[in-house]
């Protein structure tokens, strides 16, 4: 199952998702057993941007959950603007990688889109560590992207081809991201 739907890349859009037609969300089949018809089961509470200018008046956003009649579990989708298991949405991990592209330095990276130092330095890893993995999967639903070569210059081809959050929504069908 694809945790991250091409839909709602912004916040507003997705609270507006949610509040008129949250079944948008509703996965085909089961992820855990493959059973089709999953139904509405509520909402949890996300915090999609910890402390950008979305925080005070958005945060924390519902994400709809659903339930498999036959076994029992819940599961969830996530829109383009909130990354599974971060605090902090994909276009401000966008901003801090592709200021590091250009040749930044961390701390000025980090500083500019208002994160701590470690935490630009551990997407930079996770990008640096995943880089064969996502171009070899991404090149395959996008040949041009293979004229980039490897390492940065994938990810320069690859980000102004499409931003980062819907390279990790195609890459999301193979794989677990982040
Ligand atoms: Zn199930």
């Amino acid at each position: 199952m694809h945790r991250i739907l091409s839909v709602n890349p912004s916040l507003p859009q997705h609270i507006e998702q949610i509040a008129h037609a949250p079944e948008v969300y509703r996965p085909f089949a089961c992820p855990h057993c493959g059973v089709a018809g999953l139904w509405l089961h509520g909402f949890y509470e996300r915090k999609p941007d910890r402390d950008g200018p979305a925080a005070v008046s958005l945060n924390p956003v519902l994400v709809a959950r659903f339930c498999c009649g036959a076994c029992g579990r819940t599961c969830s989708r996530l829109p383009l603007c909130i990354a599974p298991r971060r605090w902090h949405p994909w276009a401000k991990q966008q901003r801090v990688l592709l200021d590091l592209l250009a040749g930044a330095s961390l701390r000025g990276a980090a500083l500019c889109a208002g994160v701590a130092c470690h935490t630009a330095r551990r997407w930079r890893d996770w990008l640096h560590a995943g880089t064969a993995t996502f171009a070899f999967m991404l090149r395959s639903r996008f040949p041009e992207l293979g004229r980039g070569g490897d390492g940065p210059g994938f990810w320069t081809a690859c980000l102004s081809a499409m931003p980062l959050a819907e390279a990790m929504a195609w890459a999301d069908h193979e794989v677990s991201v982040p």
